[in-house]
């Protein structure tokens, strides 16, 4: 950091440094943010241009502009200058950080994730319980409680890891049933909020247990709504609760009467997964839910061949439906061009991370788009930009933003990275140099910065 006056805002942490992911990290409570409304500038930096969560066309250009200064106040980006000209225009010592021509993205937008509920920080737990859905609902419900799960403490370690990687506003489903009742919900908000909001995180009340099956759960999910939650979630009506008009008709009623958004977790596929589909598409119309409704994973969109997936993703743009997906190997890749040439959203997530599902994931969302670029078959330029476009400006719409990028009046979310250009910064995905987060500085050198 090259210093005209004092240093570029950074957290303020009380609790000392631990190892990332080691038992010790549960140490980080106390970890905080001060507010700041301060100006500073982020110099030499090499803007990426990503196409907006509007454009129908695919990214077409991966050339990074001449390299410019970002004049940052507060929480949101001022002004963009040539390179040396933010400095003119403010005040002798105005803090200057130094971003060393550097590639700068906007910051990264995980559309699923699931913050509440992974053992990071804790000794290695190793994979048990059967391999099925309701196999891994059995194992987490049996052994969540030896991890602490939920807690603030593990949300918090979580949201730091998306930080790290740059990060900077989640979806994430937070498991509402009858042993927890609310009570991830308040930790996740708390642990958000001690992390002074630098990572935005927008939360889906999710019956992870099942619905139908659980009687109780709809009502719990009524007073997430009421309480303020922005989506109600669901899971595989059929596949779980076996009864797929059911489940929907009792989750639609209440998006009916409180205005909420559905985020249904859909992991049944092929025909099965198709006739839910029309279900959910029938009720989104029947109410006038359209661009309330994600389907997480929905296999059966990339299931469903020819004709009859071409007039699905036709119904689905009508009822205005977006899909989250996080890439799993093995799947039917989403068609993905005709999602962006229809409207149909579609945003890139880590599902859960190290936790009772599965060992894998460390909160990194551009290897997720790397791992959908490799499942999809991308190898252009402008496939794998729009790759890294689903990761961040293509995905404001799952964390209710209205705009988001590196321009004047975009909330300052950049993250910077040592890439000669955009294809080049997926495919290698290194560390991130430099993150701001809320025109804050919070990662440098792949690390939480001052833990
Ligand atoms: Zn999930």
């Amino acid at each position: 950091m090259t210093i005209r006056g004092a240093s570029a805002p950074s957290p303020r942490v009380d609790a000392p440094r631990s190892v990332p992911g080691g038992p010790n990290a549960l140490v980080y409570l106390g970890y905080h943010f001060a507010m700041t409304d301060a100006t500073w500038i982020l110099s030499n930096v090499r803007l990426a241009d990503l196409p907006s969560a509007e454009s129908r066309e695919a990214a077409a250009s991966i050339a990074a502009p001449a390299a410019a200064d970002l004049v940052i106040e507060g929480d949101h980006i001022a002004a963009v200058h040539p390179v040396g000209g933010a400095a003119a225009s403010l005040p002798e010592g105005t803090p200057v950080e130094d971003g060393r021509g550097l590639l700068a993205l906007p910051g990264f937008v995980n559309a699923h994730s699931h913050v509440d509920k992974s053992w990071w920080g804790h000794e290695w737990v190793s994979y048990g319980g059967e391999a099925t859905t309701q196999g891994r609902i059995a194992h987490e419900r049996a052994h969540r409680d030896e991890l602490a799960i939920p807690s603030v403490n593990g949300a918090q370690l979580i949201l730091q890891e998306f930080l790290r990687h740059g990060t900077t506003a989640t979806r994430s489903h937070v498991d509402v049933d009858l042993g927890v009742g609310l009570r991830g919900v308040e930790n996740v908000l708390e642990a958000a909020a001690n992390l002074g909001n630098a990572l935005e995180v927008e939360i889906v009340a999710f019956p992870q247990d099942g619905v139908i099956r659980r009687p109780g759960v709809l009502k719990l999910l009524r007073e997430a709504a009421e309480m303020g939650v922005k989506n109600i979630g669901g899971l595989d009506p059929a596949g779980i609760d076996r009864d797929p008009v059911a489940q929907l008709d009792g989750l639609f009623d209440i998006m009916d009467a409180t205005g909420v958004g559905l985020d249904i977790h859909l992991h049944d596929p092929n025909e099965l997964g198709a006739f839910q589909l029309d279900l959910i598409i029938e009720r989104t119309l029947a109410i006038g839910a359209q661009g309330r409704v994600n389907i997480a994973h929905g296999f059966a969109l990339g299931d469903t061949q020819g004709a009859a997936g071409r007039e699905l993703l036709e119904r689905a743009a009508e009822a205005g439906l977006s899909w989250t997906t996080v890439a799993p190997p093995r799947t039917s890749p989403l068609p993905w061009r005709g999602m962006v040439q229809r409207g149909v959203g579609l945003g890139l997530g880590t599902d859960g991370i190290r936790d009772l599902w599965n060992p894998f994931g460390d909160g990194d969302l551009l290897k997720v788009a790397l791992a959908f670029a490799r499942l999809t078959g991308l190898r252009t330029d402008e496939e794998l930009a729009e790759a890294v476009a689903l990761a961040s400006t293509r995905a404001i719409g799952f964390v209710h933003r209205e705009r988001h990028g590196l321009g004047v009046g975009d909330r300052a979310d950049v993250v910077l990275l040592d890439a000669q250009n955009v294809p080049d910064a997926l495919v290698r995905t290194p560390r991130r140099e430099l993150v701001v987060a809320g025109g804050r500085v919070v990662t440098r050198a792949g690390e939480l910065v001052n833990l």
